[in-house]
């Protein structure tokens, strides 16, 4: 990887090795999402995607997610302007699309993969499977818009 690419390359000229180094290993945006007809902006429950190994913050089907789950938020380059509501405010792409420098504790600065966990800025250990919730009971788990 290119020394600092995050901070000047362009989010579309930057590798796929690059890009996936983007991420922070936060794990907030396999929060299930609620939104209503009257929110421009989802909330976010403390629910996780079935998906999610809940105790490193990694998907079990990252290489097949887009057949495992119909609405798995899949970056990219191109779709992250669209996308970007979606996200949270701490999402390191978003950070990056928005010319703002990158955390401390994120791993390309910090070196060190744990970091976003050990700092308290993952989800690590904190939501519950999606499995055990009834769907019509989400909005009782909302955490934060
Ligand atoms: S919210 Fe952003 S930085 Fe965190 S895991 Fe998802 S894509 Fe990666
Ligand atoms: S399938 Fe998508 S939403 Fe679910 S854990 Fe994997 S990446 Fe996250």
């Amino acid at each position: 990887m290119r020394k600092n690419f995050w901070k000047k390359i362009p989010l579309k000229r930057l590798t796929k090795e690059e890009w996936e180094a983007i991420c922070d290993g936060c794990g907030k945006c396999c929060l299930i999402k609620v939104q209503n007809d009257t929110q421009s902006i989802p909330f976010y429950t403390s629910l996780a995607c079935q998906f999610l190994n809940t105790k490193n913050c990694k998907c079990k089907v990252y290489t097949f997610r887009d057949k495992k789950k119909r609405d798995c938020l899949i970056l990219t380059p191109d779709n992250l302007e669209q996308v970007m509501k979606w996200l949270p405010n701490s999402c390191a792409y978003r950070l990056v699309k928005e010319n703002k420098d990158l955390p401390s504790w994120h791993h390309l600065n910090s070196k060190d993969r744990n970091s976003v966990h050990r700092t308290g800025n993952s989800i690590q250990n904190l939501a519950i499977n999606e499995m055990f919730v009834a769907e019509e009971d989400y909005e009782n788990f909302i955490a934060e818009s």
